[in-house]
């Protein structure tokens, strides 16, 4: 399949989602993107978070397609996006005032709810769940996508199975051309880490995947915020993430990467000592650094992915390396720890699944896998 790919120039867009026509940027390019979504095709777009995979949510043959340019496994559920409110209504059975109180604070934005689900959403975009998960992003192209589909829009990260999700339309072109119709290119992505999931089915908000929007941002709401156990740890046999992707070892990169946790000199030191000994050996070996501490390593491929004084850096830039390393061929990547506040903990919650949990206390034992 040949993949249109378009260039918009972000000078040319308005700054947030704007409501009105005459303010929808590129509307040529737009009318034939929402043409695509509404046939059933596929278009690839750019979202505050990071790159989107689009395709009408209403439509069960859409949604095979997306599993499908993926790779995805299609037990893992779709994020369905909308670009006005009172969409939500049409697509969920009921809306607790927890789920009103949150979209009031953080819509537009990075934040995804699960709430009950309507028949008219096929089993195919929730993999079989009876409830649906919904965002409506901040990002000027995607609103004004979803508004010229004219239909809500299931959208996964746009890489392939397994992959970092990406952050710039490169990636997307990487892992996409030749698999969907078309790929909107509107340059890097604002955050770079996928939506906070919150579960809104309950009695109190529970968060399923950490995001933009964090534990402390939600606690100023709610006198109870509880966070499910798949999104901090591994899960135990017989035991499943309530957000069913928490369970694959996704936002991976190719080489194995182990993850130095504890006092900041020590994980250099010891991150040191087994470049040193891989390089010995001949292995070609990433390491995953701040500003702060980029110059302290004299071996290896160093990349900083930001400032310790500011963890959106970080999370901004994380992927990207990801990717970096996996382009460079590097056999094993070593990577520093992040303050786990605020966006920290969704960094924390990324690295530790990339690191499949082999995670090195330098100050203490080790998890598994052992070291
Ligand atoms: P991605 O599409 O890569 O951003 O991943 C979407 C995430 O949302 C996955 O981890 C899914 O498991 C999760 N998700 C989607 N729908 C639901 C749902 N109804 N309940 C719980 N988690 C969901
Ligand atoms: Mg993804």
């Amino acid at each position: 399949m040949d993949t249109i790919i378009v260039t918009l120039s972000r000078e040319a867009l308005p700054r947030s989602g704007g409501g009105e026509e005459e303010r929808t940027p590129y509307p040529e390019v737009l009318a034939r993107a929402g043409e695509i979504l509404r046939l059933g095709g596929l278009v690839a777009f750019p979202t505050e978070t990071v790159y989107g995979l689009g395709g009408n949510a209403l439509d069960k043959e859409a949604a095979r397609k997306i599993y499908a340019a993926k790779g995805r496994p299609s037990d893992n559920p779709l994020i369905v996006h909308i670009a006005d409110r009172e969409e939500l209504d049409g697509l969920v059975s009921e809306v607790p005032p927890m789920a009103d109180r949150l979209m009031e604070a953080f819509w537009p934005g990075p934040m995804t709810l699960i709430l009950k689900k309507k028949p008219v959403i096929p089993d195919e975009t929730t993999g079989g769940l009876r409830t649906v998960a919904v965002r409506m992003p901040s990002d000027p192209v995607a609103a004004a996508l979803i508004r010229a589909a004219k239909v809500p829009i299931a959208a996964p990260s746009a890489n392939l199975s397994g992959r970092p999700s990406p952050t710039r339309a490169e990636h997307v072109i990487e892992d996409m051309r030749g698999r969907i119709e078309m790929i909107l290119d509107g340059g890097p992505v604002g955050i770079g880490l996928e939506s906070t999931i919150i579960d809104c089915t309950g009695e109190e908000p529970v968060i399923l995947r950490p995001g933009y929007v964090s534990r402390e941002m939600l606690e100023e709401l709610f006198d109870r915020v509880s966070v499910d156990p798949a999104s901090v740890g591994p899960t135990g046999e017989g035991e499943h993430p309530k957000a069913p992707g928490m369970k694959y070892r996704h936002y991976a990169p190719e080489a194995a990467l182990t993850l130095f946790e504890g006092e900041s000199r020590a994980v250099t030191e010891r991150i040191r000592a087994r470049v040193a000994e891989d390089v010995r050996n001949g292995r070609r070996v990433g390491i995953i650094a701040a500003d702060e501490t980029k110059t302290d390593y004299p071996e290896g491929i160093v990349r900083s992915i930001g400032s310790r004084r500011n963890v959106e850096t970080v999370a901004h830039n994380l992927f990207a390396v990801l990717r970096e390393f996996d382009d460079l061929g590097v056999e094993a990547i070593y990577s520093e720890s992040f303050s786990p506040e605020g966006i920290g903990q969704a960094v924390r919650n990324r690295l530790t699944k990339a690191s499949g949990y082999r995670i090195v206390r330098v100050d203490g034992p080790s998890t598994y896998p052992a070291e």
